[in-house]
């Protein structure tokens, strides 16, 4: 094989490889990717294997100048994914891309060390072909589990988006009918474990199809994404804010016993009532309706009494609480 294709061409790709690498972990953060730092350092790393090549000739000294270069830009791989480690569902793959990037930069370093020792004169405990053996293996893994890093990292990502897109309402960004019905299931086992009350909200918008025809489904859609927006204000942060559907929502309230779910309803009726800025001049008002978990009740049977009681709330003239505890049993049961 010419020189040119062993030396400058292969170190030429290989250090190409390692920067489009990093290139695209850049990329896959979402960062800027700075090209012109990425392709100055290919050039230097071609400028070296030419000098080294054509002016002093020395094997030890490329390996050296290639080594240290490669493990320069692993080390920044590790660096840029190293604080990323707590992202939410993608702990593993960044780790394992991680340990990747920094074993591959020890690796690298440690041939430099050895190379540049033996070109100090000093004497290494190791035969050439031993080296070559070892190094060779390792550079040979490297690349592949970084490549094997990236596909973990973007599979991972794609994985919590499709969960994310799953268990969220695209237009408000409440969670799902999908979440609500799991989330709702676990908190059920939870306190069926623990003990405490479960509480429930349903409320719908007064008159939205109204709304919808004066100003507009657009106008519609912004006043669904102000409600959740300011529902979430109203409540705490383990409350579920949930669109199960139109301009239908339940808010499902852990720990919260029937007075104080009254209480919270209210608190949110009396927070929605109040005309958003920017968003509808008249505002709008919602109904509601409450249930709290009988003993051996299942949260459909619960969101079915909730279900009646906003039912009531909208018979009694709208814009009002209703409480399920208040409706006679055959009500709920027969809704
Ligand atoms: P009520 O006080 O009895 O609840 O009356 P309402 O007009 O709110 O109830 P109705 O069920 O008649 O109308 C609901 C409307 O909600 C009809 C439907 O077009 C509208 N809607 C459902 N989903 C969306 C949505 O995603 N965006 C918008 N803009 N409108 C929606
Ligand atoms: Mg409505
Ligand atoms: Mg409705």
């Amino acid at each position: 094989m010419p020189d040119i294709l062993s030396v400058e061409v292969a170190n030429t790709l290989l250090l190409g490889t390692t920067v489009t690498m990093l290139a695209g972990y850049r990329r896959h953060l979402a960062l800027p990717v700075p090209w012109r730092r990425l392709g100055a350092c290919v050039a230097l790393g071609l400028l070296l294997i030419v000098i080294l090549h054509h002016g002093v000739d020395s094997v030890g000294a490329r390996v050296v100048a290639m080594s240290v270069l490669h493990a320069a830009l692993c080390l920044e791989m590790g660096l840029l994914l190293a604080p990323r480690l707590a992202r939410a569902g993608r702990r593993y793959p960044i780790l394992f891309t991680v340990c990747a990037a920094y074993a591959n930069a020890a690796v690298q370093l440690v041939r430099a060390l050895v190379y540049g020792a033996q070109l100090g004169g000093a004497s290494v405990p190791w035969d050439d072909a031993t080296l070559s053996m070892v190094f060779f293996s390792a550079g040979a893994l490297a690349l592949p589990a970084l490549t094997l890093g990236a596909v973990m990292m973007a599979n991972a990502d794609l994985i919590a988006r499709a969960r994310h897109a799953a268990d969220h309402d695209h237009l408000t960004g409440a969670r799902s009918r999908r979440a609500f019905f799991d989330l709702a299931a676990r908190e059920l086992a939870r306190t069926l474990r623990r003990g405490g009350p479960l509480s429930l909200l349903l409320f719908d918008v007064d008159h939205f199809k109204r709304i919808n025809d004066t100003y507009g489904h657009a106008t519609g859609d912004r006043v669904l994404a102000d409600i959740v927006e300011r529902t979430g204000a109203v409540v705490r942060s383990i409350d579920t804010v949930a669109r199960l559907g139109g301009e239908e929502f339940a808010v499902l309230l852990p720990d919260t016993g029937a007075d104080t779910a009254l209480l919270v309803a209210e608190r949110l009726r009396g927070a929605l009532e109040r005309a958003p800025e920017g968003v509808i001049a008249a505002g709008y008002t919602v109904s509601i309706g409450v249930a709290t978990l009988d003993p051996g009740e299942s949260i459909d049977a619960m969101l079915s009494r909730a279900d009646a009681a906003l039912y009531a709330a909208k018979a009694g003239g709208r814009n009002m609480v209703a409480d399920a505890r208040a409706l006679p049993a055959q009500t709920a049961q027969t809704v």
